[in-house]
């Protein structure tokens, strides 16, 4: 039997996948190159915006058209899904599942469609964000050659006002060091130059050590730096309210830890970050950011950044420009406010930025990031 794996979205469900296509290929299926020659056909998907979404679900008279080939593809989705979305798609597929029931309930019902025998997916599959994150465990069949992606964590606990991911993914969960350790030493084995660890907020990780004493990211970094071998370390993404002296220390001194920090910072002004729910100001990230370059004086810094968040005035907006201007930043991701149902900023604050206004600010922030990049 063959499948086909779809994803949408960041690093996160990309490494994801990598746990389903492993789950899949230990149950002696093989990858198809396209979809038509799959029985079972897996979409990860991602709902961080909605114009992402309505593309996305577009996609889904795709299994009335491929059931009429002879191959009778099944068809699952999984991923960052709001309820409300899956209700809209559910008719239109065989399952849906959340990923941390892979290596639970979707193992089970996909030995029955191996044994041809008959699977119940769309009354079963319930909705478990809070369940152990165990689908960890499973051995990925990793993309890349020489870049792997190692999740340390999953969830998050932050409920910045605009995002869905706390609802989607459930609460913070953290892999225990031995787990992720043993994962990166089998990949230094095979020689990959680059482990990349993953998690919605990588420095609250909350791991427990071979002696069951509680472990910090630094920690955690702080020992797989210290693995033999020949290889690079890099992060995604961190929360500048959880970047500790102590996490900046051991960057600044882990010869095979990347300079390289992402640090999304999302708005300059105050009012705009308390109505994010960032748990910083303008003063700290500013603060954070010199702590961060007096230590790693080489640090390229990159950052995320919303613009029209609802209420933001210009004057507001000049706050971000001000604070991309100050930090010098190598990249900057660009995001425009996109309401999302079942947020506190949806149902919170009226989305009153101008779609033509939100434009206008992208291209002022690009043109800003340009500018200090042509000038450094
Ligand atoms: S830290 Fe905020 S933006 Fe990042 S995943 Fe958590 S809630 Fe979303």
């Amino acid at each position: 039997m063959k499948y086909f794996i779809k994803t949408f979205g960041c690093q996160m469900n990309a490494s994801d996948s990598e746990r389903i296509a492993g789950l899949l290929k230990e149950l002696g299926f093989q990858e198809a190159s396209k979809i038509q020659e799959a029985d079972l056909a897996i979409f990860n998907l991602c709902s961080v915006r909605q114009t992402a979404v309505d593309r996305i679900y577009g996609q889904f008279n795709l299994k009335s058209n491929l059931n009429k080939s002879k191959k009778k593809t099944k068809v699952f989705i999984t991923g960052c899904i709001l309820e409300n979305d899956k209700k809209k798609i559910k008719e239109k597929v065989d399952g849906i599942f959340d990923i941390r029931e892979l290596d639970k309930s979707f193992k089970k019902e996909i030995i029955k469609i191996l044994k041809n025998e008959k699977n119940d997916f769309k009354t079963k599959l319930l909705n478990n964000r809070d369940l152990e994150a165990t689908y960890l465990k499973i051995r990925p069949k990793y993309k890349f050659k020489d870049q792997a992606f190692v999740p340390i964590m999953t969830g998050c606990d932050n409920f910045c006002s605009y995002c869905v991911v706390p609802y989607t993914r459930g609460r913070e969960w953290s892999r225990s060091k031995e787990e992720i350790l043993n994962e990166v030493k089998d990949l230094i084995k095979n020689s990959y130059q680059e482990i990349v660890l993953l998690g919605q907020n990588v420095n609250s990780y909350k791991g427990k050590d071979e002696n069951g004493k509680e472990i910090d990211f630094a920690d955690l970094l702080k020992s797989i730096n210290n693995l033999s071998g020949n290889f690079q370390i890099s992060f995604l993404t961190s929360h500048p309210k959880d970047m500790s002296d102590k996490l900046i220390k051991v960057i600044a001194k882990g010869e095979k830890i990347k300079k390289e920090i992402h640090l999304p910072f999302q708005a300059g002004d105050d009012e705009i970050l308390k109505k994010m729910n960032r748990k910083y100001t303008q003063k700290d990230y500013l603060n954070l950011i010199e702590k961060i370059k007096k230590e790693i004086p080489n640090v390229i810094l990159s950052t995320d950044v919303i613009v029209g968040f609802p209420g933001e005035t210009e004057k507001q907006f000049q706050e971000t420009l001000k604070v991309i201007e100050k930090v010098g930043f190598k990249e900057v991701f660009i995001n425009k406010y996109s309401p999302r149902k079942g947020t506190i900023a949806f149902k919170k604050y009226q989305d009153n930025i101008s779609w033509s206004e939100k434009k206008r600010r992208w291209k002022e922030v690009f043109d800003l990031v340009e500018k200090i990049n042509n000038v450094l």
